[in-house]
């Protein structure tokens, strides 16, 4: 099962949750691999502290004009959508930042004057973490192309019982990237007003992916009751609610994982994962009626 740990926003906890969440998994004698996504400022490290055993780069496929052959004709820069070529005086262009690696120039140039490089846009680092198989990614400063080395993050996964992918914060490109194929996504948000508008953005992100998802509330004894009425109206499930309890935001802060450090929060996150297994059961066994339903 692969599951997405997103929210619309960041500072939420989602790190917090995809962490704990894996290390719970793994003691209970699952193999679980945790991807770390948020490839612009990745910190799942920071809390499972793996031994990273290998590390490649992550490339993508870069324009590149042979001047012999170019006449100038202007036919690239024009049929680039992301105006990341310009032909100026005859002489062609490239913004490598710009570049989204679509081909469309060198597939139209009519004189075969563009070929590809590639570009180094990021790193890839495995490794392991208390059983936990590790893997996640580091675009380059001043980098965009986020979502080539969130790519490269979930290419570099294999087999394992769980997949948990920590998105990164809101619902544009690298996040739809992060979550697109996941089976379940768990949305966490806080129960303030900010909270709230996100939660609502990031359900509208899992509802037009068709991903079945459910909430996972941080700090839920603070704040509003604008988020439970939601997902009341809403009819999403909260799997999870954790109290803004001191004691948690001290192991934050040392860097300790919950379920270690306060070994009640094992039962927390025990409960939230067989809600996600109650509802992913159900969402299958529901397709698999109206499957056989529609083939009678
Ligand atoms: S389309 Fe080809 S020939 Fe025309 S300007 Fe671009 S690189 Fe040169
Ligand atoms: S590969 Fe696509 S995005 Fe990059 S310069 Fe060519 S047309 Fe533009």
């Amino acid at each position: 099962m692969k599951i997405a740990i997103a929210s619309g926003k960041g500072g939420t906890g989602k790190t917090t949750i995809a962490t704990n969440l894996a290390l719970m998994l793994v003691d209970a004698g699952k193999t679980v691999q945790l991807l770390d996504c948020d490839v612009e400022e990745p910190n799942c490290h920071i809390f499972l502290k793996p031994v990273i055993e290998s590390s490649k780069t992550q490339t993508v496929p870069l324009p590149t004009v042979i001047k012999e052959k170019c006449t100038g004709c202007e036919i690239c820069a024009d049929v680039c959508e992301y105006n990341a070529i310009v032909v100026i005086k005859g002489e062609v262009l490239i913004f490598p930042e710009l570049c989204h690696s679509c081909g469309a120039c060198m597939l139209f140039c009519p004189e075969d004057a563009i070929v590809e490089k590639e570009r180094e846009v990021g790193i890839i680092e495995s490794g392991t973490s208390n059983g936990i198989q590790f893997i996640h990614g580091l675009l380059n400063i001043g980098e965009l192309m986020s979502p080539a080395v969130i790519r490269g993050v979930k290419d570099s996964a294999s087999d394992s019982d769980i997949i948990i992918l920590d998105s990164p914060p809101g619902t544009s490109c690298p996040v739809i990237e992060a979550v697109k194929d996941a089976d379940f996504v768990l949305l966490v948000t806080e129960p303030t007003p900010f909270g709230l508008n996100d939660l609502e953005l990031a359900v509208g992100m899992a509802r037009e992916l068709k991903l079945p998802s459910a909430v996972a509330v941080n700090r839920s004894d603070v704040g509003t009751d604008d988020v439970k009425r939601y997902c009341e109206r809403e009819n999403i499930p909260i799997v999870l609610e954790m109290p803004d309890d001191r004691r948690v935001a001290e192991a934050y802060s040392r860097g300790d994982m919950i379920v270690r450090a306060i070994p009640e929060y094992r039962e927390v996150f025990t409960t939230c994962w067989s809600h996600i297994i109650e509802l992913e059961n159900d969402i299958a066994s529901r397709v698999a009626y109206y499957e056989g339903a529609a083939e009678k």
